[in-house]
């Protein structure tokens, strides 16, 4: 009864006291996952000099990890800044943050089960993004794309004059809402956004939206743009087997982003 009444009061404190905004005490293995994470999606031709990758806060689900604005395949554990969900950061010292975290701030703040988001410009993606063919999955591993992919069109919320960047928190929550609940939104003439529920889930999305990008392309090519893609009972299918399998492209991914750096 003692403890109890303890831990009630520890709890409160913890809740109301200074320490409320004190970064610091995001678990290490989050932070290590966010930092191969940044790696792998390097390595993988996703992400290059530019996009970025990001985790929602193990202890405060109203705040996120972002590595501070720099190119990911160089970002270690302590460039790893807290940031709130108004995308502000609670521990910059000095350290110059990305211009687009209003994507990673205003997704947390409307999709709560989302654990991980990418933002890349993964350059066979883009051409979906600018004509009038969907995206959709031509292979099993992308059959995450199976309910939609919506594409953001940054003239409606910011007018026909932007320089393209998600750049302030009303752009970020227009973003957001176009993503509704999908896993992948594109975004006109810039790159694509993706989510999941673990960090590994996002990396896992973000390399086979690439990769079905990629083959997507080839097939309406080859097709003249008559193609046979998963219908949605296919695509809801196969992406829930593959849940069950992200670990161990995960490792492999690793190990090559490791080896690459060795
Ligand atoms: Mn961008």
């Amino acid at each position: 009864m003692l403890r109890h009444l303890l831990s009630e009061i520890f709890g409160i404190v913890a809740a109301t006291g200074a320490g409320l905004r004190t970064p610091g005490s995001a678990d290490s293995a989050l932070i290590d996952d966010l930092v191969a994470a940044n790696w792998i999606l390097a390595q993988q031709g996703v992400i290059d000099g530019f996009g970025h990758v990001s985790a929602r806060h193990d202890k405060h689900p109203d705040r996120f990890l972002l590595a501070r604005s720099m190119a990911p395949a160089l970002v270690t554990a302590a460039d790893i800044m807290e940031f709130g969900l108004d995308s502000e950061a609670l521990d910059a010292r000095g350290r110059t943050p990305y211009l687009e975290r209003f994507i990673h701030g205003e997704i947390y703040r409307t999709r709560p089960e989302v654990q991980a988001v990418v933002h890349s410009h993964s350059p066979a993606v883009i051409p979906f993004g600018v004509v009038e063919v969907a995206l959709r999955p031509v292979f099993h591993l992308a059959g995450f794309l199976g309910a939609g992919v919506p594409v953001f069109e940054i003239r409606e919320a910011g007018g026909p004059a932007t320089d393209m960047l998600v750049r302030d928190p009303a752009l970020g929550a227009a973003l957001a809402r176009t993503l509704g609940d999908a896993p992948v939104a594109l975004m006109r003439g810039h790159g694509n956004v993706v989510v999941g529920g673990s960090i590994r889930e996002a990396v896992f999305r973000a390399i086979y939206t690439e990769v079905n990008a990629r083959l997507a392309s080839e097939a309406l090519r080859l097709g003249g743009g008559r193609v046979v893609f998963l219908n949605p009972d296919e695509a809801a299918a196969a992406a829930a087997t593959n849940r069950a399998q992200i670990g161990r492209p995960w490792e492999l991914w690793k190990e090559q982003a490791l080896a690459g750096r060795r």
